[in-house]
């Protein structure tokens, strides 16, 4: 299967397009999207000429597969309401103007997704020391700018306590929010009361933050029975402006938009290896191409990348790839 790295669907509107995905919209029925994958790439923020194969299935599935664990009843801790999400099917509605080999194009790669408002926050929940966080920690003594050692509100948890080392487990998971950049700009780290203020209401800040955290807490304990560590995540929600719900959307707990670890290699106080782009980094780090735009990927990078994915999403779910596209419609 060759690698995808752009999608136009001339019976669509195409309304967005990230670094990863393309969004299109359907005229017939305007209170969806379609939210498509493709096999791009990036890393150190750029993105790749060439796309690796598997990657948008890898991406689309397993985000399926994890709203599937996490909607059973009973699986987020204290949850009263019930956790939404913001898909809708795993194919393009009836409606949508699309031929048939734009529809087999598609399969394994798109959501038909509730059309949400989303909020300008990204949900990060962070369980270990890691990125961006490690290195204003070390470097500033604050972690998205609050003080290291300092008590959470009225409660008496310290949220950052003083002496961790690179990696380390925090003694709770913690929600760090940041800005959302638009495209090509970087995401800044922020304060819950600066999200909170970006949120606008104060009602949805304190869901977001409430589902954040239960959500990351149930998929660790998931994918640590599983062997892998999900050091830290981002998770993005919308205002389903129809219901008033606050609905958890875009991919969520995939190797884009986690850091994960192997278990058995982990070790605080140093670097670990990222389960998937690992590889890819260390190959832009010894080709000097770190941070290039215009990069190509030999075919073996390629192969090997896609490979990691694959290994991912396996672990995981326990099943193959193949199984979940075989089980589409
Ligand atoms: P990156 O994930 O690397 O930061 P990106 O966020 O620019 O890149 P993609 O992941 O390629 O973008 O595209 C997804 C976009 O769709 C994001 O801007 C996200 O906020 C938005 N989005 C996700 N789910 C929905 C939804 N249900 N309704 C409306 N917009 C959505
Ligand atoms: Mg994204």
């Amino acid at each position: 299967m060759a690698a995808v790295t752009s999608i136009d669907l001339p019976g669509l509107t195409k309304i967005a397009t990230g670094k990863v995905r393309e969004m299109f919209a359907d005229e017939a029925d305007p209170s969806s999207l379609l939210f498509v994958a493709t096999d791009r790439i990036s890393a150190y923020d750029v993105v790749l000429e060439n796309g690796v194969p598997h990657k948008a299935a890898v991406l689309t599935q397993l985000t399926a597969y994890w709203f599937r664990v996490l909607t059973q009843p009973g699986a987020l801790a204290g949850q009263t309401a019930p956790l939404c999400t913001h898909l809708l099917s795993l194919a393009p509605g009836p409606t949508a103007r699309l031929s048939d080999t734009e529809r087999s194009l598609l399969r394994g790669r798109c959501m038909r997704v509730r059309r949400l408002r989303m909020f300008p926050v990204e949900a990060i929940v962070r369980g270990y020391l890691a990125g961006s966080a490690f290195a204003e920690y070390s470097k500033q003594g604050t972690v998205h700018g609050e003080p290291v050692g300092a008590t959470d509100g009225n409660s008496s948890t310290v949220r950052f306590p003083p002496g961790l080392v690179r990696c380390q487990k925090l003694p709770a998971p913690v929600y760090t929010p940041s800005t959302k950049a638009e495209l090509g700009a970087h995401d800044e780290n922020i304060s819950r009361a600066r999200a909170a203020e970006l949120i606008g209401n104060p009602a949805h800040a304190a869901r977001i933050e409430e589902l954040a955290l239960a959500v990351y807490t149930a998929a660790a304990e998931h994918a640590l029975a599983r062997g892998i560590i999900i050091a830290d995540t981002k998770f993005e929600f919308g205002l389903d402006e129809a219901t008033g719900e606050v609905v958890l959307a875009d991919e969520v707990l995939t190797p884009d938009s986690s850091r994960f670890w192997l278990a058995d290699q982990y070790e605080a106080g140093r670097e670990q290896d990222s389960l998937d782009k690992q590889f890819l980094r260390n190959w832009l780090v010894r080709e000097g191409l770190k941070g290039k735009e215009g990069v190509i990927m030999p075919a073996d990078i390629v192969e090997q990348t896609s490979k990691r994915y694959t290994d991912v999403y396996e672990r995981l779910t326990g099943q193959p790839l193949e199984s979940a596209l075989a089980a589409l419609e």
